[in-house]
């Protein structure tokens, strides 16, 4: 397999994380929020973003993962990524979001259909506020009309590795951004 090539620098990341975290820190001025991680991809991105943020500040983390049968790693990464389009809860919150402001923290956000299914379970909840941060965006594969409120970057329809984004569980390590081509499935 030939090696990830960079995408998007860790020089470019950090500088759109800090800019995303001013504008936290600004549109929430004087208010507390709960920061919610979707694990495990969005693990590097919650650790940087929060230290961005200038605010009191608190972290929960959130698992789901899709249903069905989804074919190997190697299968997805050939024919691209598909979402059966039903999302399981694995691991819930652990503290009570009524009334809160909640910060969903995401890696991608692909075809939309994880962060549906968790904006509508979150919005159940009745918090204050519920915004969706996305380190990545990649807007020709919605399936579902969503939009974050923070997006780091938009990218096209590649697959991509590297801060807290896997292949297979390999690779969240890499501290940039990395297209992991198609044809080496
Ligand atoms: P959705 O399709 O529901 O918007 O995104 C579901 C999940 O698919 C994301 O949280 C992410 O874990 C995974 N995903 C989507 N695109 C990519 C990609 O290019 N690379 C990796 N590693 N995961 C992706």
């Amino acid at each position: 397999m030939t090696e990830p090539r960079v995408l998007i620098s860790r020089e470019q990341i950090a500088y759109r994380v800090a800019a995303i975290g001013a504008d936290i820190t600004r549109d929430f001025a004087g208010e507390s929020i709960i920061f919610v991680g979707v694990l495990k991809g969005a693990a590097i991105f919650l650790s940087d973003l929060s230290r961005q943020v200038h605010l009191d500040a608190s972290f929960d983390f959130i698992g789901v993962s899709s249903y069905g049968n989804r074919p190997s790693p190697a299968q997805e990464l050939k024919n691209g990524w598909d979402s059966t389009g039903e999302v399981r809860l694995l691991k819930d919150v652990d503290q009570p979001m009524r009334g809160k402001n909640i910060i969903l923290v995401e890696d991608i956000l692909d075809t939309g259909l994880t962060l549906t299914f968790l904006k509508k379970m979150f919005l159940a909840h009745q918090p204050k506020a519920l915004k969706i941060a996305a380190l990545l965006d990649k807007p020709s594969r919605r399936k579902q009309p969503i939009k974050g409120d923070y997006i780091g970057f938009q990218i096209p329809d590649e697959f991509v590795v590297g801060y807290g984004l896997d292949y297979a569980e390999r690779y969240r390590n890499l501290p940039d951004i990395c297209v992991l081509p198609r044809e080496n499935g």
